[in-house]
């Protein structure tokens, strides 16, 4: 499918007038649409929710917007749950789905009356100790190890994966917690990453609905909800078709009357926590050529850099790129696209078959909306961009400013800096 960018040249030349590249920029028409249909999808539950995983996208507007559709939010550190909380999520709308938890996040989710999510067998033990009690709604995450292969061929590695308790230590655990209390019990799992079939969710929940018939039989414990986590992926490239989110909560229902109905647990809940999909494609980052370099490669040189989208930089990710004014013209150059890093790996792309690309030119990294600005680091003393919602009405409102020099400095308040004007 042919990607567009969701803002055009003349609209990004108004923006640069006040927020000068780069930038990321959000579409929140894309993201209130999708939000919508996410609800759609699964409304046959009558306890669905979307936990949004924070850490794709950790803006307080995003989180308000996803808000509105009833999601709620998947907090995995102390920063994030308080942005929960201070955008107003409690309770059960906050999931605690962390690993290596430092002790005192326990405390505050559960202050939060977050629902928390065991990534392992010990943690039961430390929730204990540390609460004092096993709170009376747990959640535990199952790594079921092996890997996990669907029909295009697609897998991940759940048994190299550090996440999640076996089979053993959840039964284990279930029946020590509701010795302990716990009355409401659920399981999660995330066993692959950026899934674009709409298999991935439906093979899921069939592997974890039997799971949870299982634990029923083996504990007595009511189990009332079944966390499907994220890795519900997004085309980056043009040749991938889009997941169908309608077909993928279809696929869900249809294992869930296959299996939980049978088995007398039709009041089972669904989570999902995805980011990518809610986020990814309703974000871009814009940039502008401000270079062009020929040696034994063709190089365009932009004003952003990995710290601004590191994905391509750690995981060799493919991000579409879009020339703006030139989205109808021939791809006849070959060029490594590059930020200013003194670092190699800095490059949004590599040998990509682009348009002649002049200095001045504004380029669109596509879907950078869930995982881009948030992994966003300061190497190289750079400074993290401004994050701008582009509103249905068209106007702009800036949703994060970009860091000044004084951010940077600003945790060496233990040394006098002495700065000329
Ligand atoms: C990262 C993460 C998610 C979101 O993953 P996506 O691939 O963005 O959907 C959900 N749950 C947990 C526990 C995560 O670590």
């Amino acid at each position: 499918m042919k990607k567009t960018p969701f803002v055009t040249k003349e609209q990004v030349e108004e923006i640069v007038k006040t927020y000068p590249t780069p930038f990321h920029l959000y579409d929140e028409a894309g993201i209130r649409a999708n939000a919508k249909a996410v609800q759609e999808a699964f409304a046959w539950n009558k306890g669905f929710r979307e936990y949004f995983a924070v850490k794709a996208t950790p803006n307080p507007f995003i989180l308000n917007i996803l808000k509105e559709y009833g999601c709620g939010c998947d907090c995995s550190s102390l920063t994030e749950l308080m942005m929960a909380k201070a955008c107003g999520f409690e309770g059960d709308q906050i999931m605690f789905s962390s690993n290596d938890t430092p002790l005192e996040e326990f405390t505050y989710a559960n202050e939060l009356g977050a629902i928390i999510n065991l990534d392992d067998f010990t943690h039961i033990k430390c929730v204990e100790e540390t609460l004092g009690y096993i709170p009376e709604t747990i959640s535990c995450r199952y790594n079921p190890g092996g890997v996990f292969e669907m029909s295009n061929g697609i897998m991940d590695n759940p048994g190299d994966s550090k996440y999640g308790m076996t089979k053993s230590q959840i039964i284990e655990g279930f029946k020590i917690m509701k010795e302990k209390g716990a009355k409401n019990f659920g399981i999660h799992a995330f066993l692959a990453s950026n899934t674009v079939t709409n298999e991935y969710y439906p093979q899921l929940a069939k592997q974890l609905f039997e799971l949870v018939v299982e634990l029923k039989e083996t504990t007595g414990c009511h189990i009332t909800f079944v966390n499907l986590s994220g890795g519900v992926g997004v085309p980056y490239t043009p040749d991938q078709e889009p997941n169908d989110i309608y077909a993928i909560g279809e696929g869900v229902h249809k294992a869930y009357d296959e299996v939980l109905v049978p088995a007398g647990m039709d009041d089972v809940a669904i989570f999902s926590e995805m980011g990518r999909f809610m986020l990814a494609p309703y974000g871009c980052l814009v940039t502008q050529a401000i270079h062009e370099k020929h040696i034994y490669k063709e190089y365009i040189g932009v004003d952003a850099c990995a710290v601004n989208l590191m994905r391509p930089a750690m995981y060799g990710s493919y991000h579409h790129i879009t020339v703006l004014g030139k989205e109808d013209a021939p791809c006849t150059e070959t060029y490594d696209v590059v930020g200013s890093l003194c670092e190699n790996n800095d490059k949004f792309a590599i040998d990509r078959k682009l348009p002649v690309i002049d200095k001045g030119d504004y380029l669109v990294i596509h879907d950078t909306g869930a995982h881009g600005f948030a992994m966003g680091y300061s190497y190289n003393g750079k400074l993290k961009s401004a994050e701008l919602l582009l509103q249905p009405d068209g106007n702009v409102k800036m949703i994060r400013r970009a860091e000044t020099p004084a951010d940077y400095f600003a945790t060496f308040d233990c040394f006098d800096f002495k700065f000329e004007e």
